[in-house]
């Protein structure tokens, strides 16, 4: 284990995280190797009476690893993942970023669903559920959590699995950070597949036709298909994108990428029908590997710009919703911004609801506004911007959000993300395993009163 203080020489830079809007100073940070050095870390906090927060890949874009005058729990040096390819199961410590699963699994031609950036952590995407590109064909990455070891609040070690700890393993499965510091995730694994993708873009005023053709070509989507993708402008980074024709650079338009896990023979006929409704002003695509596809968007989100994110999952995309859309992307602040619109469904819908905490299985669509831009002075253009677009689509809105895009929300939020019935179960797990609320700063359950 390795203590920083603030005046020791690596505090500043372990104390960075992703979003550059959160600035805060740790009382001290415990750099773990070992789930002892975890329960070290805890025990000492406890007894200090200092909070607790806990870094993973510091991704989280409401920067909830970081908080003043706390202990930070810092995971990062726990990214250690071996792989049993003949069960199928991956053993990834609480630390590991993305790549470091897809790096050890693709060695034996395996996948665990994830998220789409591969410098992602693993312990805040998983614990609140974890969409990507696998999610229509197998389900979130929560639902591909087989056990975990915990370090719970009182500073013991379980093991959470079906046949010890099952109601801690529920709660893992999509109830966040709140019950204890995740130090290893044992996770299914799936087959790999060649992966073949195909980029279509278009201009704004064919975004209504392209989106309609979205809306009826997803009614009938083959699981093993994810198309996403939505509002941004052209060739904002530089050196990328070297396919886009010159008329199109510095213009915001409607980008959707399909992604076909199916055998790459048959990727042409299964998006024709998108492409074939409205022709896209410019396509691109490739047949690549999983590993690939993961780190196609890391350039779009580099660590240390200033990021606002709001997220609401949508019933379906009407001409009212397409409309409210465009007048958001007509007005993007920063050529870094982008409206994301994904289809979900699929495995998603299918993994009964009970099987996890993770709520919001239904809904069809979700809808992320991301803002990224790199000067403190226009925050508030910003964020003004990104409120509002979501705030339009308040009256199509299929309920709930995405607890791993929740930013600064009000009072009631956390509660209106898992519903009464789910909140009321998930709170007496807290009670068991925290009752003392010592896991809060994240998005917080509090523990069912005694
Ligand atoms: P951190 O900031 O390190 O931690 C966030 C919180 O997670 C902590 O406060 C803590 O409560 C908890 N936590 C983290 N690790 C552990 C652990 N081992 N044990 C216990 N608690 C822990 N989400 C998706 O579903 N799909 C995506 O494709 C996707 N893409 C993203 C891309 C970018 C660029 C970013 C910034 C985020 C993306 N997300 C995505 C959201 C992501 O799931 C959350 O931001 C998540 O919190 C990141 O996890 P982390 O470990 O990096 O976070």
């Amino acid at each position: 284990m390795e203590w920083l203080d603030p005046d020791d020489a690596e505090y500043d830079a372990a104390r960075r995280v992703w979003n550059a809007m959160h600035d805060r100073r740790p009382a001290r940070i415990a750099r773990c190797h070992e789930t002892a050095d975890v329960v070290a870390a805890l025990r000492f906090a406890r007894t200090a009476g200092l909070e607790i927060s806990v870094r993973g890949g510091g991704h989280n874009v409401a920067g909830t690893a970081l908080a003043d005058g706390a202990v930070m729990i810092d995971l990062s040096p726990m990214r250690q993942v071996t792989v049993d390819p003949r069960r199928r199961v991956a053993y990834a410590q609480g630390g590991c970023l993305l790549a470091d699963l897809d790096t050890a699994t693709a060695a034996h031609g395996l996948v665990c669903p994830t998220g789409i950036i591969s410098q992602t952590g693993l312990g805040g995407l998983a614990l609140g559920g974890g969409y990507g590109w696998l999610s229509r064909r197998w389900g979130l990455t929560c639902d591909h959590i087989l056990a975990a070891e915990v370090v719970l609040a009182d500073g013991s070690v379980v093991m959470a699995s079906p046949d010890s700890h099952p109601e801690l393993l529920w709660a893992l499965r999509g109830g966040g950070g709140n019950f204890g510091v995740v130090t290893r995730f044992t996770l299914r694994l799936r087959e790999a597949t060649r992966v073949t993708c195909r980029t279509g873009v278009w201009d704004l005023d064919r975004a209504p036709d392209a989106l309609e053709a979205y809306r009826t070509f997803t009614g009938k989507l083959s699981p093993d298909l994810h198309v996403g993708g939505g509002f941004k402008v052209a060739g904002a980074y530089p050196g990328r994108d070297g396919w886009l024709p010159d008329r199109l650079r510095g213009r915001t338009v409607l980008s959707l990428t399909a992604v076909w896990f199916g055998p790459p023979e048959q990727a042409a006929d299964a998006v024709a029908p998108l492409h074939e409704a409205v022709p896209p002003a410019a396509t691109t695509g490739r047949v690549t590997t999983h590993v690939e596809l993961q780190t196609m968007g890391d350039h779009e989100r580099p660590a240390g710009n200033r990021y606002y994110t709001k997220s609401t999952y949508l019933d379906d995309l009407t001409a009212p919703v397409v409309e409210e859309c465009l007048a958001t992307a007509r007005g993007i602040p920063s050529p870094l911004s982008s409206v994301q619109l994904e289809f979900l469904r699929g495995a998603v819908a299918d993994i009964p609801e009970e099987d996890s905490a993770f709520p919001g299985r239904s809904a069809p669509y979700i809808y992320t506004v991301s803002s990224q831009w790199t000067d403190p002075a226009s925050d508030r253009t910003h964020i003004d911007w990104t409120r509002d677009a979501v705030a339009r689509l308040a009256p199509y809105s299929h309920g709930g959000a995405y607890v791993n895009y929740l930013q600064d929300e009000p009072h009631g939020k956390v509660a209106e993300v898992y519903g009464a019935a789910r909140l009321a179960r998930l709170a007496a797990v807290k009670a068991t395993y925290d009752p003392d609320n010592v896991f809060h700063l994240n998005q917080n359950i509090p523990p069912a009163a005694a």
